[in-house]
Formats: structure tokens, C-alpha cells, sequence
């Protein structure tokens, strides 16, 4: 059976209701009242499950987290405003001024710019390295590390990491694992490779049409014996380990990050995500499928194409072997100088200039001028910009139209 035909039927069922509204009810209201005193009391220490306050979570947005926990093998979800505040929630609930973070690989540029600039503010410093540089991560472990944090794919820079490899170094020394699943949905399941929690922007490929802004964070079950949270490292998190047992994550994250940052999912785009769900599967496998033949076409023709699906890319084996499933909708073409890279954009009329990716129509940027445009070269170079570099999100289009496209945009 095809990868992803299993989640074409559950995503359908799990989000159409059988009884009444078959659409997902969008509940619009930022508070919710109690009836008695006695219930408010419950709902506030946990043992009356009902809605307390739309920060802290809204029925329409538990709907979408207990499909994204389903998705993943999580024990449970946290839905939030955008990619970037499931990145700060997954993070900012574990840190302490101190602490160290360990990034592997190229980082989208939010992140990047979180790890490197603001949380070095408040004392967090973080530790860059390429996804091949395993003996250097294993060293640069120490007593203040409580993050290794990894991208599922380099965007833009097309490397791929081992993750079971990764998982494997943050397991042995028990630090919490963390990967950015954004460009890989159903592709790749962090969980099941060893990672302790999962973020996404759902911004991207999961709502997929650029209706709205939101991000997840799926979080693993406690295990009831040993498990590297019940450490000192992590000591923080004890008092709800003893309360809550295997959903300690979850609690911490909404008290510690949601509660306190504020960083929460709207209902109205949790809804939208969900109708980006139902149709995930089908626009992946369309996709990666298409990423395939239009990077090949483009390096047939002589573009300078980066795409692990080709054999000169370094990464093409561990794509083979790793990614069967595609590694998302990217690929970057590098132009060679910024006129050029600028000529090919003015020319091109399918591709929509954009920032965004993962959406159902093809996209294009130039990474130097916009993205990176605060980045200084030796930064630069350790992300892969080059000054011709563009990156493209392939969507749903007919590949031979995109190809046909970008071959008259390049003459
Ligand atoms: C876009 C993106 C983010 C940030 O998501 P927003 O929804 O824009 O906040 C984080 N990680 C990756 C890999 C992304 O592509």
C-alpha cells in the first residue's frame, strides 16, 4: 500500500463529525463560563475536563492537537499561533538562563535568528553544526545542555540529517530532542526515530493555500520507568511528572510557555488547518512525486539544481534510504549572481514570489535580498545562501507547465 493512503482515510474520518455539523464547529469565544463555583474549582486543578480560558486552549483548537498527536504517535498536542510559537513553546518551556542548545543543520531563519540573537539575551546560548558533524555534537555536550534541536530537511541548504543517528546521541547522553517536521509531514515521523518532541509550522504544507498562520507541537508519553526527563537536568518538569504521569509535557508546556507567553492557535485557523488536513496526504504524494521529475528535468537542462533526489547531491544515498517518502516540497536553483537570479524571477509566470512554502501553488525567493538579508557572509556560508540562490516550493501544478515555465524563465 502506498505511504500515504492510510492517512487519506483517517484525516476524513477523524475531522468530519457522523451526527450533526459534518464541518468542524468553530467556537468563538475567548471565555468560557463555569455554571457553579464547585466547576470552576475542577476545571482549574485539572479534574473537571472543560474549557478554562482560550489562551490555555479552545475546543476547535483540541480537535486539530488530537489530530496532530494521532498523526505523529504523540500522546497529546499543543496547537499554537504560528510555526515560530511552536518553536518558542517547545524550547522556552524546558530553558533556563544558562542552558545550552545544540542546532543541528541548516535552520529556517526565524529560528536561527531565535537561537542566535534573543535567547542569547537571556542567557541561552546555542551551539551550531552541520548535520555530518557528529563527533563535534557529541562533544559539545555538557552539563548545561537541555536542547538538541534539528530540522527535518536543511532549508534551504537540501542537507539531510540521519535523525536515528542524532536521536541515538541526544538518548545516550539523555537530552531532549526536538525536530522541526515543517517540510516533512507524513513523510518522516520524528517520534518514531527517537525524537521527545515534534514542531511544526502548519502555515506551510498543512493548512497548504496560505489561508492561515499556525504551528503544533506534538510531545511524547513520559515512560513510566526510566526516562530521561526525570533527571536533574530537567528538574523543572518533576512536579508534573508527579501530577500528571505520562503527559508531563503537555502540562508544562501550556503553564510554562502558553499560559505565560501566550503564543495560542486561534479557532478560527486551528479550522482552516484542519481543512488543509483532510487533503495532506494527496497534495504530498502529488508532490513529491513532482519535486522529483522537475529538479531532474532542470539539472538535464543544465541548472544548477539542489535536490537530494539527484545523484550528485552528497545526501542522495541517506535520501534513498531514509527519505522514500520525498523530503518535502523544496528545491533550490542557483542562478549563479543576484541579476541573474533577479531576471529569472521577473520572467517566470507561474511562480508566485513569496516567502512562504509548502502551499498549492508554486513559490519562489531570492534568499540573499529577503530572508537573509540581515545575515552576515560567514553566516551566510554556514546556511548554504549564495548570492544567486533561489528556493522554490513546488506545488500542485502539472510538473511538465512548471518545467516548461522555469525552462524559458532561465534563457
Ligand atoms: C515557516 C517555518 C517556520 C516558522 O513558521 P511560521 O508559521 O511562519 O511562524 C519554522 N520552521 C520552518 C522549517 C519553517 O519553514
Amino acid at each position: 500500500m502506498n505511504h500515504f493512503e492510510e492517512y487519506c482515510t483517517t484525516f476524513v474520518q477523524s475531522i468530519g463529525s457522523k451526527e450533526g455539523a459534518v464541518s468542524p464547529s468553530v467556537t468563538n469565544s475567548a471565555s468560557f463560563a463555569y455554571e457553579t463555583p464547585e466547576t470552576a474549582e475542577g476545571i482549574f486543578d485539572g479534574s473537571i475536563k472543560k474549557p478554562l480560558y482560550s489562551r490555555m486552549g479552545n475546543p476547535t483548537t483540541a480537535k486539530l492537537e488530537n489530530i496532530m498527536a494521532e498523526m505523529d504517535g504523540g500522546i497529546g498536542a499543543v496547537a499554537t499561533s504560528s510555526g515560530m510559537g511552536a518553536t518558542a513553546l517547545a524550547t522556552l518551556s524546558l530553558l533556563a538562563c544558562g542552558d545550552e542548545i545544540i542546532s543541528v543543520g541548516g535552520l529556517f531563519g526565524g529560528t536561527y535568528a531565535l537561537f542566535s540573537e534573543t535567547l542569547v539575551r537571556f542567557g541561552i546560548k546555542t551551539h551550531f553544526f552541520d548535520v555530518d558533524a557528529l563527533e563535534e555534537i557529541e562533544n559539545a555536550i555538557n552539563d548545561n545542555t537541555k536542547i538538541i534541536f534539528l530540522e527535518s530537511v536543511g532549508n534551504p541548504n537540501m542537507r539531510l540529517p540521519d535523525i536515528t543517528k542524532i536521536a541515538h546521541i541526544a538518548d545516550k547522553a539523555a537530552i531532549a530532542f526536538i525536530v522541526d517536521n515543517t517540510i516533512t509531514p507524513l513523510s518522516i515521523f520524528p517520534l518514531k526515530l527517537g525524537a521527545d518532541i515534534v514542531v511544526y509550522s502548519t502555515t506551510k504544507i498543512i493548512a497548504g493555500n496560505s489561508s492561515a498562520l499556525g504551528g503544533c507541537a506534538v510531545f511524547r508519553a513520559i515512560n513510566e520507568g526510566e526516562d530521561k526527563f526525570k533527571s536533574l537536568r530537567y528538574k523543572e518538569l518533576e512536579k508534573f511528572i508527579k501530577n500528571t504521569g505520562k503527559m508531563a509535557l503537555i502540562p508544562n508546556a501550556k503553564k510554562r510557555a502558553l499560559r505565560d507567553f501566550g503564543m495560542s492557535a486561534n479557532a478560527h485557523a486551528s479550522y482552516q488547518t484542519m481543512l488543509g488536513l483532510e487533503t495532506l496526504a494527496l497534495r504530498m504524494d502529488r508532490i513529491i512525486q513532482s519535486v522529483e521529475i522537475v529538479a531532474q528535468e532542470l539539472d538535464k537542462n543544465g541548472i544548477n539544481v539542489n535536490h537530494p533526489s539527484l545523484e550528485k547531491h552528497p545526501h542522495h544515498q541517506r535520501y534513498l534510504d531514509m527519505f522514500s517518502n520525498g523530503c518535502g516540497t523544496l528545491l533550490t536553483i542557483d542562478m549563479g549572481s543576484k541579476e541573474k537570479a533577479f531576471a529569472f524571477l521577473n520572467k517566470t509566470k507561474l511562480a508566485t514570489i513569496t516567502a512562504n512554502i509548502g502551499d498549492s501553488r508554486t513559490l519562489a525567493l531570492h534568499m540573499a535580498s529577503t530572508i537573509y538579508r540581515d545575515f552576515d557572509a560567514k553566516e551566510k556560508e554556514f546556511l548554504g545562501i549564495t548570492d544567486g540562490l533561489i528556493r522554490i516550493s513546488i506545488g500542485l501544478e502539472n510538473p511538465q507547465d512548471i518545467i516548461k515555465d522555469f525552462l524559458e524563465s532561465t534563457k
